[in-house]
């Protein structure tokens, strides 16, 4: 199998787009390719004296609609390629909520557990050391991803103020509170994907107060997409959770509060009592009705298709399928929601967020959640329509929409 490349994923879904919309050849080739790109050199003093220099990207995919919008991820293995990815999803998915933004992305090359948190502020302020020209609330605003939080949104907010000698609240968002933070963000991701599944489940055979889900990844995606589930749906029963150091199973049913406490005392959810270890492939490949992979990319592949029992997918990851999986889950009629529908309920609150800061007028949790169900509702429909019109899977139909409407955009500033 060739190596995986989540840019050339992303390219492959919007070419399928293109083609089916009929664009012509300058704008395909204008939407193929990100509008901005910059990689950067971190110089950071760790705490044993030494310098250390990490790599650090930032990617403007497209502003037609709007300043680029889209988080910050932490991660070893992170290469341009993926923040371009990255960026690209974040331009399908500001336009498929109709929020008035464009796409980005950003990630440093690093090993989050191996850093203090003494050198992750310094990281985090050397980050926006080197790209500071590229943000500001009206050009680029970055928010949390995978091993970023509210802590480090704060470094970098302080940073970007320290250089401007201003306020600048909607800089970034995922924000702590006290600092202009929105309610209702930290556990918006999920509770937008648990909207989408209350959504499609009308459509489906599927009673989710019922229904035996299982989570792939259990960190802030997954753990409120364990708590949540029950909470918003009226029941169901968690039967299955993973994180990087491994899964465990029990058919009965697992507390989702408990075991989410257990994890943040051992940062583990292996030896969670009552419970059997499992395998992350074991794991995706359960009797469940839910599956919600909310790890990374490229989690369900050709590979392992096939053995998916799941009827239904709820993306809380970015890209955990692949095209070629995506075909043999249509043949074998799982029903997936994309991950630019399922998990745009963090860049919506974020949008949220940052109207907050530039009205400078703060909401309360119970506005954030009905603004949020109400702007997630609408997007699925729109795609499901556009699905069941075109005759095309739910992917498709959204990125129909989405494309469209920053074609359109694009072409209305007469750049393509
Ligand atoms: P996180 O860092 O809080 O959690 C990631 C989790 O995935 C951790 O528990 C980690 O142990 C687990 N993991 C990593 N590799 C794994 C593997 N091979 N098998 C099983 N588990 C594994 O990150 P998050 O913010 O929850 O993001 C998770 C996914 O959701 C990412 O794809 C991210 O891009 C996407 N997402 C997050 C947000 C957000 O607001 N946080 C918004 C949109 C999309």
């Amino acid at each position: 199998m060739s190596e995986f490349n989540p840019f050339k994923m992303a390219q492959a879904q919007l070419d399928d787009a293109m083609e089916l919309l009929g664009l012509d050849d300058s704008t395909r080739t204008f939407l193929r390719q990100p509008m901005f790109e910059a990689t950067v050199s971190i110089p950071i003093r760790m705490d044993d004296g030494k310098v250390k220099t990490f790599r650090g990207y930032r990617v403007q995919y497209n502003t037609s609609r709007g300043p680029a919008k889209g988080g910050i991820r932490w991660h070893a293995e992170e290469t341009l390629d993926t923040v371009r990815a990255l960026a690209a999803w974040m331009t399908w998915k500001t336009s498929l909520l109709e929020l008035p933004l464009g796409g980005g992305k950003g990630g440093v090359t690093c090993d989050p557990k191996e850093l203090s948190e003494r050198e992750k502020e310094r990281l985090a302020r050397g980050y926006v050391r080197q790209v500071f020209p590229l943000l500001h609330e009206r050009k680029d605003v970055p928010a949390p991803d995978v091993y970023t939080n509210q802590q480090i949104m704060a470094w970098m907010m302080d940073e970007f103020e320290s250089i401007f000698r201003e306020h600048h609240r909607g800089v970034v968002t995922g924000k702590p509170l006290q600092l202009g933070g929105s309610q209702g963000r930290f556990d918006a991701t999920a509770r937008g994907g648990i909207y989408t599944v209350r959504e499609a489940s009308k459509h489906l055979n599927i009673a989710p107060a019922e229904a035996a889900y299982a989570v792939q990844g259990f960190g802030n995606s997954g753990q409120n997409a364990a708590l949540l589930h029950p909470k918003i749906l009226g029941g169901g029963k968690l039967i299955a959770v993973s994180d990087s150091r491994g899964g465990v199973y029990n058919k009965d049913g697992i507390d989702p509060e408990a075991l989410v406490h257990y994890k943040q005392r051992t940062g583990q959810v292996e030896g969670f009592e009552n419970t059997e270890v499992i395998s992350n492939e074991e794991l995706l490949a359960l009797d469940v009705d839910i599956l919600y992979p909310a790890a990374l990319e490229n989690a369900i592949t050709e590979e392992n298709a096939s053995e998916i029992k799941a009827k239904l997918i709820c993306e809380l990851a970015n890209g955990p399928v692949t095209p070629e999986a995506d075909k043999i889950l249509k043949d074998k009629q799982v029903f997936v929601i994309p991950d630019f529908l399922a998990n745009a309920g963090g860049v919506t609150v974020s949008y949220f967020e940052g109207v907050q800061n530039a009205t400078n007028y703060y909401w309360d949790e119970d506005e954030v959640h009905k603004q949020l169900d109400a702007k997630m509702t609408h997007a699925f429909n729109a795609a499901f329509d556009s699905h069941k019109r075109h005759k095309v899977d739910l992917r498709t139909g959204a990125y129909l929409l989405a494309v469209q409407r920053v074609a359109e955009a694009c072409k209305l500033r007469g750049w393509v």
